[in-house]
């Protein structure tokens, strides 16, 4: 008999017919002998419909009403789904974040877990219950009602694990797991049976969004293992793991992109101390992501380029910003701002040599042109044009032996 987390996200739990064949998982789950802790999402759309609802109500809906009325989602599932569980037959209950509980620090609307009480659900499963948590919420020590970011129930299934001590932590969703590259839109993407905490999270920054991405980091911390499966179909999903768990036989695990980028380079910019800081201060006040930054080494000694990315919403503003500001001196600015960024991940890289080079070719042999390019310990981006990006995608999840 083993302990496991099974959480099962929105779209799982969408409908009444969704929700009871969620029981009937769950059922077959403990029927063989597993004690089954059940975290469960918000009904799909449940949770943007209340924030809608909030700002008929205010554009400035106070934060402490805010986790009120967003942890309600999440309750109403918990109930529907103990409920279906009765009616199988089972011993099912559920437990609000308050009567458990789960304990939060951190300000309304983004709280993290820090501790919950484990007696009364362990002993529920001790006489052959099932539990049923909702994701997403906790409460303060003040005794606030408190939500823990979009997403959260990720994060709720990773602290369940962590703090009762569980075989296993299961994340039920619409997909079948984490794919080499966009499925939707290369149909030769392979599913990947193992992937590493690293991979996974430099996959969905990418756009591979399949997990909450602090959830992944929280049981890449602890080492906890994770499952990402369908709820929908019976094959098996994607393990993440601790990168010693895996074999790796290929070089690259996935190539990601990122679509709706833009660049913007300033030209001949003073080549001394602060001159970058200068830059991205206000730009980081502004909270506008930059993402990859590159710059030149200076010909003269006096003056370099720098070359970044942004999101391409951000690009006015970026603009607006770099203009105003003072502290820096540049001969020209231009931009490009319809760029995407194309990389190619895997721990494998970290041993085999020629990774670089093979991208290089492989976008050459299109006639793709490289305007940017950025390198880390497990992954190698290039910015290119936004036109080309399936081109690039297809190609190198060829060339990387990923068909
Ligand atoms: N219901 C919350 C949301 O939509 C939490 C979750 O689904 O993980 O963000
Ligand atoms: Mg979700």
């Amino acid at each position: 008999m083993v302990k496991k987390v099974l959480k099962f996200g929105g779209t799982s739990v969408g409908s009444i017919k969704r929700i009871q064949h969620v029981a009937n998982i769950i059922k077959k789950e403990h029927d063989e002998g597993n004690q089954i802790i059940a975290v469960v999402s918000a009904m799909s759309g449940k949770t943007s419909e209340l924030i809608n609802l909030s700002k008929h109500i205010s554009d400035k809906f106070d934060n402490r009403e805010m986790d009120v009325l967003l942890s309600s989602g999440e309750q109403v599932t918990c109930a529907l789904l103990a409920g279906a569980l009765i009616n199988l037959k089972l011993k099912a209950k559920s437990w609000l974040n308050w009567q458990i509980p789960i304990i939060t620090e951190g300000e309304h609307s983004n709280a993290r877990i820090i501790y919950m009480n484990v007696e009364k659900i362990n002993n529920h499963l001790k006489q052959n219950g099932v539990a049923i948590i909702p994701g997403f919420q906790g409460i303060s020590k003040q005794g606030d009602v408190t939500t823990i970011g979009r997403g959260g129930s990720d994060a709720t299934a990773v602290a369940i694990a962590k703090i009762f001590d569980t075989h296993s932590c299961e994340i039920y969703t619409d997909v079948d797991g984490v794919y080499s590259t966009d499925p939707n839109k290369i149909p030769v993407a392979k599913k990947i049976d193992k992937i590493s905490y690293d991979e996974m999270l430099e996959l969905s920054s990418l756009g591979a969004k399949v997990m909450q991405s602090s959830a992944v980091q929280t049981a890449m911390m602890y080492n906890i293992p994770l499952e990402v499966k369908s709820t929908f179909t019976e094959r098996d999903g994607t393990k993440i793991l601790n990168q010693e768990n895996i074999d790796y036989t290929k070089s690259v695990t996935g190539v990601a992109y990122s679509k709706d980028d833009a660049k913007i380079t300033l030209i001949g910019v003073q080549d001394k101390p602060g001159v970058a800081a200068n830059t991205f201060e206000p730009l980081n006040k502004a909270q506008i992501n930059v993402d990859m930054v590159i710059q030149n080494v200076s010909s003269d000694q006096k003056t370099t380029d720098i070359t970044f990315t942004i999101k391409r919403d951000d690009l006015l503003k970026t603009y607006d910003i770099l203009k105003k500001n003072k502290k820096i001196n540049y001969k020209n600015i231009n931009h490009n701002e319809k760029v995407s960024k194309i990389s190619i991940v895997g721990a494998g890289m970290v041993s085999t040599p020629g990774v670089t080079y093979k991208m290089f070719k492989a976008l050459s042999e299109e006639k793709i042109n490289i305007l940017a390019i950025s390198t880390s310990e497990i992954k190698l981006s290039v910015i290119i044009d936004e036109e080309k990006t399936l081109n690039a995608v297809k190609k190198l999840h060829t060339v990387f032996e990923l068909d």
